[in-house]
């Protein structure tokens, strides 16, 4: 295996500082949350990372000024992960700076919180585009250099939502089973490529999204529900993603691995 990537990045490494070294990643919605976790793990495993964004520039800058300040290759991207141009451009960017995409993380997603009945045919549509055509977008536009290279790793970051359903949350509960459910089946497609495609199913992790549409009351209710007594932390969402990343985990394939603290839905 560390013959095969020694060939594969045409360089020597240690495989247990670096297991990333001589790749690249590009994160979705890596400016803050989860992504961010994500973009700052990856880079510390030695890949050069494409840190995505859409509206905070400045904290994606940030994030970039800190990761080459450490030593390591960075960029940010700009792009709605729901446009097809966008994504293109994206994709271009990154190749012509980077190189073409080995690990794709699709994470940038957005929350919705009401009744089915008070949903909007906006609501829904803008939920299922950034949440699950996003990923499709990506995927497609990815998949090509990684079939060519053999080589590749896709992880989606759906949502426990996605596993169990929740109430007032149908859309975001749709367009994360829809994920888990293109994840499956790109796995069952590409795994003969060599590139394997897994799901993270998060359950409430302390992010801007988890903090947007609950009180103090709320919160306090649903951190009682869980059984670890403490919030998910990016970190905790960022270490799981290293290990589906890596290319020693080729087994790994098709997964949905809930990462909840043992809450459910
Ligand atoms: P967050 O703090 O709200 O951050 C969302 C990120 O997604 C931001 O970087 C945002 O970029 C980006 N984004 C949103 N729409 C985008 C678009 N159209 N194109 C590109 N980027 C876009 O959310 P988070 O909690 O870190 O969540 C990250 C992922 O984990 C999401 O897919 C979410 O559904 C999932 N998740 C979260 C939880 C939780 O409890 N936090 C639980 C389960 C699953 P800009 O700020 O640049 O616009």
């Amino acid at each position: 295996m560390k013959q095969e990537r020694e060939e594969k990045t045409g360089k020597s490494e240690d495989s247990r500082h670096h297991p990333l070294e001589g790749l690249v990643c590009l994160v979705t919605g890596a400016s803050r949350g989860i992504g961010r976790a994500i973009a700052t793990a990856v880079a510390a495993a030695g890949a050069a990372v494409a840190i995505n964004y859409h509206h905070s520039e400045k904290a994606a800058l940030a994030l970039k000024e800190e990761l080459t300040a450490s030593g390591r290759q960075a960029i940010a991207v700009q792009a709605d992960v729901s446009d097809a141009a966008m994504v293109d451009l994206m994709f271009l960017q990154v190749e012509e700076q980077l190189g073409t995409v080995d690990l794709l993380v699709n994470n940038a997603g957005i929350a919705f919180k009401a009744l089915l009945t008070d949903t909007t045919d906006e609501d829904w549509a803008r939920l299922l585009a950034v949440n699950l055509t996003g990923p499709f977008l990506c995927s497609r536009r990815a998949l090509p250099s990684m079939i060519r290279k053999r080589f590749g790793r896709i992880v989606n970051i759906a949502s426990m939502q996605g596993v169990c359903g929740a109430s007032c949350e149908a859309a975001y509960a749709a367009s994360k089973g829809g994920l888990i459910a293109l994840s499956k089946s790109l796995a069952a497609e590409v795994g003969p490529s060599g590139i394997t495609v897994n799901a993270i199913a998060p359950g409430p992790v302390f992010t801007d999204m988890l903090c947007q549409d609950l009180d103090e009351g709320e919160l306090a209710e649903l951190l009682s529900l869980l059984p670890v007594g403490r919030w998910g932390q990016p970190e905790d969402i960022a270490r799981a993603c290293l290990f589906l990343l890596s290319p020693q985990n080729s087994f790994v394939n098709g997964s949905v691995l809930a990462l909840d603290g043992g809450w459910k839905a």
